[in-house]
């Protein structure tokens, strides 16, 4: 003989909770909704190591939108890059205090050169040594003129002054842990319509 088995137990009030029915459409999302692999920047893919500055805090390490780091006068708003925090150089303002200030990303070309020789140590090149470009643009918003080296494969020969120059940052060197960045200027190449 089979044991009676009671079947109320365990089935019919188990079933749904009255009032609960509406969690069932707080699932997590699909897959497929993240960018796929190929969307992703290329340093995610290939390395694991720490992106750092070449030096602290002089820029953001945003790596889409990076912006240099400079400091304002509170009292009068001038703008300093590197920052300047001890005393404001305009001589009609006597303020010591700044707040750091992000500055524009983009600017006009005010002129160029060619480094044509490696520059001495401890700054680190490419061996064997590939001259790049300097570019000194004048930041939109600021109107100061910034310093940098123009990206890769881009030489003087291909820019004029005048033109729109961003902000990128690209690598100055790396070592087994870290990729230590540098900001350069790249000019801006929009399809004129
Ligand atoms: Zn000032």
């Amino acid at each position: 003989m089979v044991p009676p088995v009671s079947p109320g137990r365990q089935g019919s009030k188990a079933s749904a909770p009255r009032g609960k029915s509406d969690q069932r459409e707080l699932l997590p999302p699909a897959a497929g909704v993240y960018p796929p692999a190929s969307l992703l920047p290329w340093n995610y893919l290939m390395t694991s190591k720490t992106r750092v500055a070449a030096l602290e805090g002089w820029f953001t390490l945003d790596e889409h939108a990076p912006q240099l780091l400079g400091s304002r006068c509170r009292s009068c708003g001038t703008c300093y890059f590197p920052k300047q925090s001890l005393y404001c150089r305009n001589p009609a303002c006597d303020s010591t205090e700044f707040d750091e200030a992000p500055l524009s990303r983009r600017g006009t070309l005010w002129s160029c050169t060619n480094a044509a020789y490696a520059p001495p140590e401890p700054y680190v090149a490419a061996t064997p040594y590939e001259p790049f470009a300097i570019a000194a643009v004048e930041l939109a918003a600021e109107k100061m003129v910034v310093l940098g080296q123009v990206v890769a494969g881009v030489g003087p020969e291909d820019l004029r002054v005048g033109q729109t120059m961003e902000l990128v940052l690209e690598t100055l060197s790396e070592d087994a842990e870290s990729i230590k960045l540098i900001w350069k200027w790249k000019p801006v190449t929009e399809t004129a319509s």
